[in-house]
């Protein structure tokens, strides 16, 4: 499908209701392009920043259709959008990161062996079947090892950490996928992301490398920009480019990365979208992640990435949302909040970003 470049009044849908969305909405709406979300749930993070929103189930057809006319470009802020809903929105609209690229990257095995084809190293991996074939893997892999469901996992949901006391039957129970991927277990030094963002003529830029820190597999708190050597820095970007260029990517893709003891660089996972490992670039950042995706999918030129601060952005899990006024009494914090109604534990409810300007 040829596509030509929107201009500022066009309107672009975005498949998910949450906070990513959200953000992309905001940033939407300051170049003056309206945004139209299609949620599960009323009153989502999205909904309550767009103009206009569909509330329907994934497997809605008619309504897929309504939004898909509605509109001038699709993106999506959730990786684990089914696949028949994007492939049915892009037989009529342009689906912004390509629906392929979906697909891939909502499968972990897919990931996997995508990133394996194009020589980006990994930690070994091998797929499970079931019970049987784990207790066989288990006894190749040694311990510690991660078993994962290869589909719906994030957030360490679906995910069980393996040591030699754990018996395979009641780990591939609580893995609960019907297929699993087990990996060998990484002991890194530290986790980093890297966001590529391209643009639909293949302009590629790249925002420098952050480290992730993470409490029970959530991200708890993000170091912008990472504080490892540059040649380690230099190869993590360099891996972020040439994943986007071989998955054709047109829109932002995070690149989450171990750096071992050993100083080696593995790809864990993809995610085709903004991430929460980018949000310090709304407010560090000449042009941020979200602004990147609204220029990348609209056929715009991208934006600077360059950074005027350091910044250090922490989530607001569950009840850490109380903590809102304090956030906004330090002169130096930037505060966000997601407008998530119910506080579950873990759940993301909003981030502050406390910046650290260049002088
Ligand atoms: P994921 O859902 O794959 O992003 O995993 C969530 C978090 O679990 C990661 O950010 C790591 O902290 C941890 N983790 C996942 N896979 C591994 C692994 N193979 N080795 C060590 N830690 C892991």
């Amino acid at each position: 499908m040829s596509f030509k470049a929107l201009t500022p009044g066009a309107t672009i849908g975005i498949l998910g209701g949450g906070q990513l969305g959200r953000m992309t909405a905001l940033a939407a709406a300051r170049l003056g392009f309206r945004c139209h979300v299609f949620a599960t749930e009323p009153d989502s993070p999205g909904e309550q920043v767009c103009n206009r929103a569909t509330v329907a189930a994934y497997d809605d057809g008619d309504a897929l259709d309504g939004f898909a006319a509605a509109v001038d470009v699709v993106t999506f802020e959730f990786e684990n959008i089914p696949a028949d809903a994007v492939r049915r929105i892009a037989t009529t609209t342009p689906v912004r990161p390509r629906p392929e690229i979906l697909e891939i990257t909502q499968d972990r095995l897919r990931e996997k062996d995508f990133l394996r084809a194009i020589d980006i190293a990994t930690t070994t991996y091998r797929e499970i079947s079931d019970a049987t074939a784990l207790a066989r893997a288990m006894h190749d892999f040694g311990y510690p090892a991660v078993l994962k469901s290869v589909r719906m996992g994030y957030d360490g949901k679906g995910q069980v950490t393996l040591t030699p006391e754990t018996r395979p039957d009641e780990a591939w129970r609580r893995m609960g996928g019907e297929i699993g991927i087990l990996e060998a277990y990484v002991d890194f030094a530290c986790e980093i992301s890297v966001i590529v963002a391209r643009g639909q003529n293949g302009a590629l830029a790249t925002y420098p490398p952050v480290e992730n820190q993470h409490t029970r597999h959530i991200l708890d708190t993000t170091i912008a920009p990472e504080r490892i050597a540059p040649e380690i820095a230099m190869r993590a970007e360099a891996i972020a480019r040439h994943v986007a260029e071989k998955l054709d990517l047109v829109g932002v893709l995070a690149v989450e990365m171990f750096v071992t003891q050993a100083g080696e660089v593995l790809v864990n996972e993809l995610a085709p979208r903004p991430h929460n490992s980018g949000h310090w670039t709304i407010d560090a950042c000449i042009t941020s992640q979200f602004e990147q995706l609204v220029r990348a999918i609209c056929g715009l030129p991208l934006g600077s990435v360059e950074h005027h601060s350091d910044a250090v952005m922490k989530n607001l899990l569950g009840d850490d949302v109380e903590r809102w006024r304090e956030a906004l009494n330090d002169p130096a914090a930037k505060l966000h909040l997601y407008g998530k109604r119910e506080v579950k534990p873990g759940r993301k409810m909003g981030h502050v970003t406390r910046l650290f300007p260049h002088r």
